[in-house]
């Protein structure tokens, strides 16, 4: 929602969406007839030393930890029962390298038990090996040994949602209680951290403060929930440009996958369906359950949501989401919503150049010089950016691109850039 001041010259204010009274229960997508599990690991079956474990015609059963190379510790957890109808490249944002495992679905299901098990005991080892890419995606490689990494002394979980129209982790906070409290609860024991928050909208307060967590108030003003904004408006930290919320010793995990945690814990299951928000054309938002890996036609054809030429679909929300460009797309752990816009009234992005409005200077909430930052991503100077106009700063809001009289795609041209020195930096470490 955007108010904009009648007579001022304020910045308009955008709000969140804020959770029904009455709590929406999510629609539930059946299983699909084949899922797509996205491993996040390059497939080089004649590249690699280590032996191939997982083969095409493999029968898989559902919570079954899959890895690709003997030895390697990527994984997913399979979301169905059925058998591996094929393993193949697939390439992610930015030409991300993945492993696409196409899986038939079996009509019969079948649990598989060895998680069951170790559950009982709730380790850090345990919860590295099975529980990493659970729904929400829990950081849990950013803790080791059985304890917390030493530069991490605190932990926000998200009650919140860090994009506009998406309401999932608000929906977790309210209707997930017990598995909440579980999964606070193995947090402390897992990592040793006592300094727990729960950061919340002002009316979910109460809901927040059953789960065990510290409970804090973030604003409704997009975009006060993003974590480097967390950091200094709940937190009273700034974080410096070039460092990350982790070398300042803070961690952010998402409620739904707090709870993942809980639940995984209490029922000694891994949990495999995933909440996000479906946001149709209108621009209104449905809460929607469906199995990790479903196909994204299989939502839209479960919603009445017709795709046409020139249409746009949308990993994420309006602000920060990217587009991708086929309905075969799979949910994965860490989808929050999925967007549609129309074709016929989408807000085109442009080539027309800069004008020097100045207006993304005045909304950056980073109080980055935007029109001169642009003029050297626009060129792919990117150390240039970096050094000289505040690149590192940015906390990818995409505020700048909302404003933008000339429709320049300035948050991504940010996150190509960022994406393109850490390619650098990672290769230069490898080389040295
Ligand atoms: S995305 Fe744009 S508005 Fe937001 S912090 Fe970065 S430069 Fe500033
Ligand atoms: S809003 Fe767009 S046109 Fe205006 S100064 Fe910023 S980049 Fe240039």
């Amino acid at each position: 929602m955007i108010k904009r001041p009648f007579i001022s010259l304020a910045k308009p204010r955008i709000e969140y969406e804020a959770l029904d009274v009455t709590l929406p229960e999510p629609k539930m997508i059946q299983t699909p007839k084949k899922v797509t599990l996205l491993l996040n690991e390059p497939f080089e079956p004649f590249g690699k030393k280590n032996a191939v474990v997982l083969k095409k015609d493999d029968s898989v059963k559902t919570g079954q930890k899959l890895s690709l190379y003997d030895g390697s510790d990527a994984y997913v957890i399979s979301s169905v029962t059925g058998t591996i109808s094929s393993i193949s490249s697939f390439l992610g944002e930015f030409g991300r390298s993945y492993t696409a495992i196409d899986i038939d679905v079996a009509e019969d299901e079948e649990m598989d038990e060895a998680f069951k098990a170790l559950s009982v005991e709730p380790t850090m080892d345990i919860a590295k090996a099975y529980l990493s890419e659970i729904p929400g995606n829990p950081p849990i490689s950013l803790f080791s040994n059985g304890s917390a990494s030493p530069s991490i002394d605190s932990i926000v979980i998200c009650g919140v949602d860090s994009d506009l129209l998406i309401t999932a982790n608000q929906h977790t906070l309210v209707s997930d209680e017990k598995a909440l409290q579980k999964g606070v609860s193995i947090l402390k024991q897992l990592t040793g951290i006592e300094n727990i928050i729960m950061a919340a909208p002002e009316h979910l307060m109460q809901n927040a403060g059953l789960s065990g967590a510290q409970v804090a108030v973030v604003d409704a003003g997009y975009p006060a929930t993003l974590p480097r904004i967390m950091m200094q408006n709940v937190l009273g930290k700034i974080v410096p440009a070039g460092k990350s919320c982790e070398d300042m010793g803070v961690c952010f995990v998402s409620a739904e996958a707090v709870a993942s945690l809980g639940m995984a814990f209490d029922q000694g299951q891994i949990p495999f369906s995933k909440k996000f928000n479906l946001i149709k054309k209108d621009g209104t938002s449905v809460m929607i359950s469906a199995r990790v890996g479903t196909p994204i036609h299989e939502i839209f054809s479960a919603c009445d949501v017709t795709v046409n030429e020139k249409d746009r679909i949308i990993l994420g929300g309006p602000m920060t989401g990217s587009s991708i460009y086929s309905e075969n797309h799979p949910i994965q752990p860490d989808t929050h919503a999925v967007m549609i816009q129309d074709g016929k009234t989408l807000p085109l992005v442009s080539d027309y150049p800069c004008i020097n409005c100045g207006e993304c200077v005045r909304i950056c909430p980073a109080k980055i010089a935007v029109n001169m930052l642009v003029r050297f991503l626009e060129a792919g100077q990117y150390e240039q950016a970096a050094e000289e106009y505040d690149l590192y700063s940015c906390v990818e809001c995409g505020l700048c691109s909302f404003v933008c009289v000339s429709r320049m795609p300035i948050l991504h041209y940010i996150k190509l850039a960022k994406y393109e020195l850490g390619r650098i930096i990672t290769a230069e470490a490898t080389n040295a």
